[in-house]
């Protein structure tokens, strides 16, 4: 009789043991799969956060090896009313630009804009001084009147800018002469790709996305609109358009430049 409780003692003990490991067991597991599970989605989450990021910042043909379209939007004529409007939408939609200012339309009431088109991401490039033909082409003020927009805005936001974009285009006023001028001024010259016709289509904002669709085409893109406000109304259709499209939107950045002028001028 001794003999057979002292084994059944012996027996509970093992079934005793034997069931608190398991136990042990099927916790620690479970523990380690919900930790595991918990890094996954957290690195899951980061790689999203990065894919954003790097979409708006660096050259998206360098991203992981995968070519993507790009889209330079580019806002010429500002400062004006419709400036803060365009920045409020691109910022709303996480886009990056270009905008390229009149430095006559600067003043002490509007230049809180141009610091605030540096410090939302965008960049800041000259557009002349007067806007006028005959001066820039005829008289040709071109080189002067950029450079001093250069330092306006060197002056208001603390940033050396070298990209301009050339009024009515860079052909066919800008001549050699004065392209070799601006080459030695370093200037770089951007025209563009796409023509929205956005500042002779006031009030018909349909037509400028109609412009736009037709003409988009090819990998990189450097749309043409100006400081309006119809290009602002139709802004959030266009965007939608373009990323529907695969396009990524990306500002001008000096370290990626390329040539983009009318008269193929790879000094520019
Ligand atoms: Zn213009």
């Amino acid at each position: 009789m001794k003999r057979k409780r002292w084994f059944l003692f012996i027996f509970r003990l093992l079934l005793f043991t034997s069931v608190i490991s398991v136990f042990i067991l099927c916790f620690t597991i479970f523990i380690m799969q919900t930790n595991a599970k918990k890094n996954i989605d957290v690195s899951q989450m980061e790689i999203k956060l990065v894919d954003v990021a790097l979409q708006e910042k660096i050259p998206i043909e360098k991203f992981k090896g995968q070519v993507s379209k790009v889209v330079y939007l580019t806002f010429d004529d500002g400062p004006n009313e419709s400036t803060n409007q365009i920045l409020d939408i691109l910022k709303k939609e996480r886009v990056s630009s270009t905008f390229f200012i009149v430095g006559s339309m600067v003043n002490e009431k509007n230049e809180n804009i141009l610091k605030r088109i540096v410090e939302e991401g965008h960049y800041l490039g000259s557009h002349s001084m007067t806007h006028n033909y005959q001066l820039l082409y005829k008289n040709k003020t071109y080189v002067h009147e950029m450079l001093k927009v250069q330092k306006i805005i060197q002056d208001v936001t603390g940033v050396e800018s070298t990209l301009v974009r050339s009024p009515y285009g860079s052909y066919p006023g800008l001549i050699k002469e004065m392209r070799d001028d601006a080459v030695k001024n370093q200037l770089k010259i951007w025209d563009w790709t796409i023509d929205s016709l956005d500042w002779s289509l006031m009030g018909e904002p349909e037509k400028i996305l109609a412009n736009i669709k037709e003409q988009t085409k090819k990998d990189i893109e450097v749309i043409l609109l100006h400081d309006r406000k119809t290009t602002a109304e139709v802004l959030p259709k266009i965007i939608q358009f373009l990323r529907s499209q695969g396009y990524v939107f990306k500002s001008y950045n000096e370290q990626d430049h390329f040539p983009l002028n009318f008269w193929n001028d790879e000094r520019l």
